[in-house]
């Protein structure tokens, strides 16, 4: 049999992305601008709808940098930020001179914690410091409690920073996820929805703000025949090559949510008589998910063996990736310093939580192999 890795999630190419490549170098566009980043922004513009506006930068943890500068943080200021996610939605904040509050998930749709995140607020104010901005994030393509989340903004006055990095493809009552906060994030790294082999985008709400982001994006070069700069500026602006690559996933995004959207379809058959695993579901109908990443929630049971790490391992012999959920900030040594406020909700998904593989290009053979690895792990309990 076949045991070549099965992965997480990989590149998935459509067919198109070479004719755009070539069509770079035929004209010798081989630079950090050019028709596809043109192209590639006006093509996401047209997905998002909503009037967004969307700059292509190198990377989704730029967009988050250059978010932030745009949304006025400085050193000194706090930043809230949803403690279970990838450290590059918090990493920005520490560029900046900026400190972290990390807050904790809760159990719905495992983002931001609305009770958690007003507690948050209302310390910070009482301490004497109001926050700049909340950064919050569709983990694995599920959209945060959007309407709670923008309450509190709006009551606050504070903005947010939506990280959806993990959910191009995703929607809260058929608005994309991207166009909610008041900046969004999209990445298209080698492992995300759609790649760029390495890139990301920030979204706004103007053409204005997009223009100063790729302002910044650019070295912040002022408007002179010679280099002339008031500001200090970022070599951020994706490459018309990779932009490309873009152009050509956009033409599949759609497909590959489906495939996805899919996979999530054949995990919850697979677990649905295995009454101590729970598959990671959206709530409502409100809530569509481009499912990024299918994950699962196990009980664990030591009297028969069975938690989050014997599974992986089963996995892991069988030439399968398989991986514990996103480690929560609050916990990472490098972050371990910083306040948190919660109630180990994110925790306890850490400790018990595994992503599975969900690529859009996954074979029947394959998941074959996935189920097998289930059957016999539950089975032989
Ligand atoms: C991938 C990811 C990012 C960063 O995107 P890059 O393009 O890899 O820099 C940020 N936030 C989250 C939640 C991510 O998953």
């Amino acid at each position: 049999m076949n045991n070549s890795k099965i992965w997480l999630s990989s590149p998935h190419m459509g067919g198109s992305e070479q004719k755009f490549v070539n069509e770079a170098f035929d004209t010798n566009w081989v630079a950090p601008l050019g028709p596809n980043v043109n192209g590639l922004e006006k093509d996401l513009e047209n997905y998002l709808g909503n009037e967004a506006h969307v700059g292509a930068l190198s990377s989704g943890t730029a967009a988050i940098h250059l978010g932030l500068i745009l949304l006025g943080v400085q050193a000194g200021d706090t930043v809230l930020c949803q403690s279970m996610t990838f450290s590059a939605s918090a990493n920005p904040i520490l560029y900046l001179g900026a400190t972290p509050f990390f807050v904790d998930s809760e159990k719905q749709t495992w983002n931001i914690c609305p009770v958690a995140l007003e507690e948050a607020i209302v310390d910070s104010i009482a301490k004497g410091k109001k926050p700049k901005a909340i950064i919050a994030v569709h983990l694995y393509g599920v959209p945060y409690q959007i309407e709670t989340i923008q309450s509190i903004s709006t009551k606050y006055n504070i903005p947010v920073l939506e990280d959806s990095a993990e959910a191009l493809g995703s929607s809260y009552k058929g608005q994309q996820c991207g166009t909610f906060g008041d900046i969004g994030v999209l990445s298209f790294n080698g492992n995300k929805i759609i790649t760029t082999s390495g890139g990301g985008a920030i979204v706004t709400k103007s053409k204005e703000i997009k223009d100063r982001a790729v302002f910044f994006a650019t070295q912040s070069r002022d408007n002179a025949p010679h280099y002339q700069h008031s500001e200090i500026g970022y070599n951020y602006r994706m490459s018309n090559i990779c932009a490309g690559i873009g152009r050509g996933q956009m033409e599949v995004l759609d497909d590959h949510v489906g495939l996805r959207r899919k996979m999530h379809d054949f995990y919850v058959e697979l677990f649905k008589d295995i009454d101590t695993v729970t598959v990671f579901t959206v709530p409502n109908d409100d809530y569509f998910s481009n499912y990024w990443l299918s994950a699962i929630v196990i009980e664990p049971n030591a009297e028969l063996g069975i938690d989050r790490e014997a599974l992986r391992l089963a996995f892991e012999a069988a030439n399968i990736e398989s991986r514990p959920l996103w480690k929560p900030m609050h916990l990472q040594p490098v972050f371990e310093s910083y306040p948190y406020y919660g109630n180990k909700v994110a925790e306890s998904l850490f400790e018990n939580g595994l992503c599975l593989p969900s690529g859009s290009n996954l074979t029947d053979e394959e998941r074959e192999r996935i189920a097998e690895v289930v059957k016999s792990f539950f089975c032989a309990k």
